[in-house]
């Protein structure tokens, strides 16, 4: 298994390569990687706590200005 280098402080939560944190001095373990399945087994309930079904959600999803604004920006600069 792979020597896992990236650390993560126990008192700040502050991310590095050392074993001591570099922004508090405290101690840093290896952080894990999050748990991860390809069938994704908590989909339906991140989507419930998401509330990816409502009606309003597309709409609260951020979006580009059109490829004409854009473009309109850059002849601008
Ligand atoms: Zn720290």
């Amino acid at each position: 298994m792979a020597k896992q280098r990236l650390q993560q402080c126990l008192g700040c939560g502050a991310f590095g390569l050392q074993r001591t944190c570099l922004v508090c001095g405290g101690s840093a373990q290896a952080a894990a990687p999050l748990k991860w399945s390809p069938e994704d087994h908590r989909a339906g309930l991140r989507r419930k706590m998401n509330g990816v079904e409502a009606k309003e959600w597309p709409q609260s999803l951020p979006t580009l200005p059109s490829a004409e604004a854009m473009e309109a920006q850059l002849e601008e600069e």
